[in-house]
């Protein structure tokens, strides 16, 4: 059976307020989708929903991963289960390196799945890293650094899809929005999405601008206005949306959506 993400008519609150008002959803593993839309759409949202933050509360519908409800779950079970989520403004921990953090990471999921588990060796470990690095063509000293301490934007991104490559997840959530990239950084997310997707990867991109997808090219671009999805397609809507920009998206469904 294919690992897939199922988003089913999801609606989520915050303080109260309807944010995402039915989202439905499919990725399946394998596929690179691209969430776009305006700004204050709900995009972070489901990125958020989706990772399990506490604040936001989910009113309706359901997350499914490999047949299992994750809305109740909490981030690391889904984490464990094999879905990633980056965090967009990702924490330094001094005192942590980049290869440290991620050995940690490896035995937590590890340990999820054989509680016998004794934890990774370190020539297994280094062999890993190796691997990973080379195949990201990442300069091995970048693993001794103490983690996102001081790290550049293009840096963060670095740690974040090193990360993602040695816990080969099933599918992997990517909020870029508001990060503000430059061209560095959105070259190494680009980069390392296609070096990493495949048949056992699946891959949500969500995007505000079209930019990055000059680099990657999804399989499906999906719409987000004001809390649903409203439009679904291949990559030429994301070239489409770069052309005519969203004001065509608001007047097409304007007074369908209603807030
Ligand atoms: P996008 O990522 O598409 O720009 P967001 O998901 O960040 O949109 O925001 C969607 C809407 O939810 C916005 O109107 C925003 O003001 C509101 N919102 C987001 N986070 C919070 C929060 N923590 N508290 C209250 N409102 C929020
Ligand atoms: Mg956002």
């Amino acid at each position: 059976m294919t690992d897939i993400l199922e988003v089913k008519d999801l609606h989520t609150s915050i303080d109260g307020q309807e944010i995402l008002k039915g989202v439905n959803l499919i990725v399946r593993e394998g596929e690179i989708h691209a969430l776009m839309g305006p700004n204050g759409t709900g995009k972070s949202t489901l990125a958020n929903v989706l990772m399990g933050h506490p604040s936001y509360e989910v009113t309706k519908g359901q997350i499914l991963f490999k047949g299992e409800d994750l809305t109740e779950m909490a981030t690391d079970e889904r984490a464990r289960m094999g879905l990633f989520l980056a965090f967009q403004y990702p924490v330094a921990i001094p005192g942590v390196s980049v290869a440290n953090f991620l050995r940690q990471a490896i035995n937590a999921h590890r340990k999820a799945q054989d509680p016998e588990y004794k934890g990774i060796s370190i020539p297994e470990f280094r062999k890993l890293l190796k691997e990973k690095m080379d195949l990201l063509e990442m300069a091995h000293e970048f693993a001794g650094r103490y983690l996102n301490d001081g790290f550049s934007g293009g840096e963060k991104k670095r740690a974040e899809i090193l990360q993602l490559a040695t816990l080969e997840p099933s599918i992997a959530i990517l909020d870029e929005t508001d990060s503000g990239l430059d061209i560095d950084a959105l070259r190494i997310v680009a980069n390392g999405v296609n070096t990493l997707s495949g048949p056992d990867l699946g891959v949500l991109i969500i995007t505000h601008y079209q930019r990055i997808l000059n680099y990657i090219k999804p399989d499906k671009v999906h719409i987000m206005l004001d809390g649903q999805i409203v439009e679904s397609g291949g990559a030429d809507l994301a070239q489409h949306l770069e052309e005519q920009g969203y004001d065509w998206v608001r007047e097409k469904h304007n007074g369908k959506v209603q807030g």
